[in-house]
């Protein structure tokens, strides 16, 4: 993924730095140099990159950096401050309300994912608690029913939208009675697209959106216009009252930190990016853990959302509960594995972890994480039951690793090996004790 090319980028430049004996003037320019260059390639505006490296040389006291405080902390937080700046749009995202029926439309150009995001939508939502169902008011393109009708069938969501009406705002309105009568609390109704912006499109848009109320209206965009963004986004914020934008398309584009800085600037806040293909690669977007994530600081919140996706419903609020509570077992470390080896994509869930850049974990290398995992699991399942459940490693004296080695035909380094993962893992897993564990109904505002 390119954000990880420049999360990478970033994180190289910093340790580069502070592998620096002395770091004086010129060392951190260097630095902010490699930054800059990175920011540039991913298309942030040139104004917003130079007033960032200005920022930072500012705020940076070299003198402080020599008297042997920790260098890489103070840039790196500095560098974290700037980039939330840049991508702050400065306004909460809008939330939405369970306990009523919440209608949100989709807008945006055609070809931009939008279809496509409805469903990711959707499908999120319907694993936090929610009741999701989907409406095609896109009589404008041929097949879009029907590529509604398929997404919306393997997500198992209700759907709505018909080959003959050739009146979006009828299409719209039905739909959205339909499924309130039907006790749907997310009633998601996608609208057509044109290739470029012109009036007829603003006009259909302004149509349905009176007809059909929408409690929100989401604005999808691609990525791979980079700063562009920032006049497409306008356009349709004058058009009508967007209240969140989606970016798709994050995935395959060198020019994904532009399109996200400029739509920033619109003071538009982005709520989800889309990052390929398949209904689960749609991530949660929120500045500061993006952040966190893009210079390999890890991401809790992101972490807790990636479990609400991987981890069966009735599994989640025992595992949410055992985690805050600081309890990272060998069964829980087996049971996560099951669940990543069954719902993939591992690369997205390690790169919510402290200290894992999505770099370190590309996607290339997959096959040998999950060879790995069974591996494992084969060597927990020569366990007991005190072993898999104790939170204390000590229990696994010399005798007992030997006894899971011959029982599961591995060799004693590689059970040892195993539980060296477990510690490291645990360790991780310890920072979310205490962390506050969002309810079913409290994600409601993504
Ligand atoms: P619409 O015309 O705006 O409704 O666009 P579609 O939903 O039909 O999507 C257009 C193409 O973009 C399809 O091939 C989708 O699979 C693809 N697409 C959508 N979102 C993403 C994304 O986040 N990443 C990638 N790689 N492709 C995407």
């Amino acid at each position: 993924m390119v954000l990880a090319q420049l999360g990478g980028s970033i994180s190289r430049a910093l340790q580069q730095m502070s592998n620096a004996t002395i770091i004086d003037e010129k060392v951190l320019n260097e630095c902010l140099n490699e930054i800059t260059r990175a920011l540039l390639q991913a298309d942030v505006q040139f104004k917003l990159v130079r007033d960032m490296s200005t920022n930072i040389k500012k705020i940076v006291n070299l003198e402080d950096l020599a008297a042997g405080h920790n260098k890489r902390r103070i840039i790196q937080q500095a560098v974290y401050n700037e980039l939330c700046k840049i991508l702050d749009p400065g306004k909460p995202a809008f939330t939405l309300k369970k306990g009523k029926p919440s209608v949100v439309m989709f807008v945006g150009l055609q070809g931009s994912g939008k279809t496509t995001t409805c469903t990711k939508y959707a499908y999120h939502h319907q694993k936090r608690g929610w009741k999701p169902a989907l409406v095609c008011a896109d009589t404008f393109r041929a097949g879009a029913f029907d590529q509604l009708k398929q997404n919306a069938t393997k997500a198992k969501i209700p759907f709505y939208g018909s080959y003959t009406e050739s009146d979006p705002v009828k299409i719209a309105v039905d739909g959205v009675e339909t499924f309130k009568k039907e006790n749907c609390d997310l009633i998601i109704v996608d609208t057509s697209g044109r290739h470029k912006q012109e009036a007829a499109l603003f006009e259909e848009m302004r149509q349905v959106s009176v007809a059909a109320k929408p409690d929100l209206v989401i604005f999808v965009m691609d990525s791979s216009i980079g700063q562009a963004a920032f006049d497409q986004a306008q356009a349709f914020r004058q058009s009508v009252a967007v209240g969140a934008v989606i970016i798709t398309k994050m995935d395959g584009h060198a020019k994904g930190g532009g399109a996200l800085s400029a739509v920033a600037a619109t003071k538009s806040p982005i709520i989800f990016i889309g990052t390929g293909e398949h209904m689960d690669e749609f991530e949660v977007f929120d500045v500061k853990p993006f952040v966190s994530r893009l210079l390999g600081m890890g991401d809790l919140s992101g972490l807790v959302n990636k479990i609400q996706d991987v981890v069966p419903m009735d599994q989640q609020p025992e595992l949410l509960q055992k985690l805050s509570e600081g309890h990272f077992t060998l069964r829980i470390m087996y049971e996560q594995f099951q669940n990543m080896l069954k719902m993939g994509p591992l690369g997205q869930v390690f790169s919510m972890l402290p200290g894992f850049s999505a770099e370190m974990m590309p996607q290339g290398r997959e096959k040998e994480s999950q060879a790995k995992f069974k591996r494992y699991m084969t060597m927990m399942d020569s366990m007991t039951d005190e072993e898999l459940d104790s939170t204390n490693p000590k229990i696994l004296t010399e005798s007992r690793i030997m006894r899971i080695a011959r029982g599961s035909g591995r060799l004693v380094h590689e059970v040892m090996e195993m539980l060296e993962e477990y510690k490291r893992l645990a360790k991780i897993f310890s920072k979310m004790k205490g962390l506050k564990i969002p309810k079913k109904g409290d994600m409601s505002s993504l």
